[in-house]
């Protein structure tokens, strides 16, 4: 399975509409009026940080739990080719100024003795 590409155009516009969430987040912390005079400059990076990190959080915590619910209930063991179920297991993943809760499947071979990831694009058919 090959992994889609994203031309610069397509990330410009979802970095758009994230930049139209962002004066909801400034209403959400301010009000409609927004930031008073005594509001500083570091006061509203941090508000603005707090809310990228959520961002970043939420969409991939969301991508993860997609991929990892097309991830078959059974996979081939890579060794001796045995179909063996697989389960959820939870890893924090570090990544760009967030920590996110991977869900994926691991499979467990009786017969080797070992655990296995499914193979991305294992779809389980055939
Ligand atoms: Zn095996």
């Amino acid at each position: 399975m090959s992994t889609p590409r994203f031309t610069a155009e397509e990330l410009d516009r979802l970095r758009a509409l994230a930049a139209e969430w962002g004066k909801i987040v400034s209403k959400r912390a301010f009000g409609e009026d927004g930031p008073g005079l005594d509001v500083d400059f570091r006061t509203m990076e941090q508000i603005a940080t707090a809310a990228a990190q959520g961002l970043t959080e939420g969409a991939l915590q969301q991508m993860l739990q997609q991929q990892a619910q097309k991830v078959p209930d059974e996979s081939p063991c890579p060794v001796c080719g045995e179909r063996c179920p697989t389960r959820t297991h939870t890893r924090a993943l570090a990544a760009q100024g967030a920590t996110v809760q991977q869900a994926e499947r691991i499979a467990h071979c009786p017969a080797c003795r070992r655990d296995f990831f499914p193979p991305a694009g294992d779809s389980g058919v055939g």
